[in-house]
């Protein structure tokens, strides 16, 4: 049975791996992103780097913390440097333009793009271009006790992966113990994809096999469908393409994603309110259960958890509402260490 609690503690730890010490090879890096639980419709990986060329990622920090969403980075990377109409501007969303003018209403709201009518219509300006500031896009799957079966199970989302090339690389992470990965998992995991053995305790890591560069820019292979591969089973997989341009989309979705997020957003999906919820520094701040007597997952940590006790009032009014209790205290920290990974505009 997978043991969620060591396969969360871990992702955090190669989160804060990733944020000091990327990439695995020594090579200095430029600016990064690290974010946790992240992907597209179909698949979500464990861990996201994001790297960043300087430059554009400093441009990308004037339209603010929020993420842009597709509709809004539809607008944006093409929004006209002088006044014009919005649909001589913009290429065919293909979907109706009234969304896209939801999208000008939105993007006007959070002011990152200039608006204004003439009679009926509704021109633009940008304020800024949009930078190109992803430079690439790295999917890392956390799989601590990495043994046969672990590979095996892990095949099938990887080569996935590597089929549909929408990450430029793709790596399995796994907990490196007194023997390096056994050469015999390597048969289990496609070629394509990098091992890297991570001492969660050291925060060091190793690159156990290198992953090859995947083709981001070309069109991917989508696996709709694939056989069991039963001895019976004589079905053919059905395959999807996925163009190059759509790639692209998801790509920048994801990046954005993550430039709001960080990997420290866990706080925000548990219960630091909890008068249980403690948080333990261990080399990085992590959350520990006082009920549970160890550290628990974000899924346990959630509203239907049977043991959660709200945080006691008096904790609140201590100081209230200058620092409030411990748990608005953590959120604090993550949040304000999460703004700190991003650049002042
Ligand atoms: S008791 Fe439940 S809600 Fe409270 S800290 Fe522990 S896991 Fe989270």
């Amino acid at each position: 049975m997978v043991d969620e609690t060591s396969e969360f503690a871990f992702e955090l730890r190669v989160c804060r791996w990733a944020e000091r010490h990327w990439p695995p090879d020594g090579e200095t890096a430029g600016p990064i992103l690290v974010a946790r639980q992240l992907g597209t419709a179909g698949r979500r990986w464990d861990t996201i780097v994001v790297e960043c060329d300087p430059v554009g990622l400093r441009r990308r920090a004037r339209f603010g913390a929020e993420r842009l969403d597709g509709d809004l980075l539809d607008v944006l990377r093409y929004a006209p440097a002088e006044w014009a109409y919005y649909r001589d501007a913009l290429p065919d969303p293909g979907y109706p333009w009234r969304y896209v003018r939801e999208s000008i209403h939105r993007a006007d709201e959070r002011g990152i793009l200039e608006t204004r009518r003439t009679g009926n219509r509704i021109e633009i300006r940008r304020r800024w271009p949009y930078p190109d500031w992803v430079d690439r896009l790295v999917a890392v799957e956390n799989k601590p006790d990495l043994d046969a079966s672990a590979a095996r199970a892990l095949s099938d989302q990887v080569e996935r992966d590597v089929a549909l090339g929408i990450a430029d690389e793709v790596w399995i992470a796994t907990e490196c113990g007194d023997d390096h990965v056994s050469a015999a998992l390597f048969e289990d995991v496609p070629v394509e994809v990098g091992i890297l053995e991570v001492d969660p305790d050291a925060l060091s890591a190793e690159v156990a096999w290198y992953p090859r560069a995947l083709a981001v820019d070309r069109p991917g292979t989508q696996i709709v469908e694939r056989p069991d591969g039963g001895d019976r089973d004589a079905s053919a997989a059905r395959f999807a393409y996925v163009e190059a341009d759509e790639k692209r989309a998801g790509r920048l979705e994801i990046a954005e994603r993550a430039y709001e997020r960080g990997w420290r957003s866990w706080i925000d999906t548990m219960r630091p309110d909890c008068r249980h919820f403690e948080p333990r520094t261990d080399g990085q701040l992590l959350p520990y259960c006082r009920a549970k007597d160890r550290q628990q997952t974000a899924r346990e940590c959630a509203g239907d958890c049977p043991h959660f006790e709200p945080e006691p009032p008096a904790w609140r009014s201590r100081d209230w509402p200058i620092e409030g209790g411990p748990g608005k205290r953590i959120t604090r920290v993550l949040t304000d260490r999460r703004a700190r990974r991003r650049p002042d505009p």
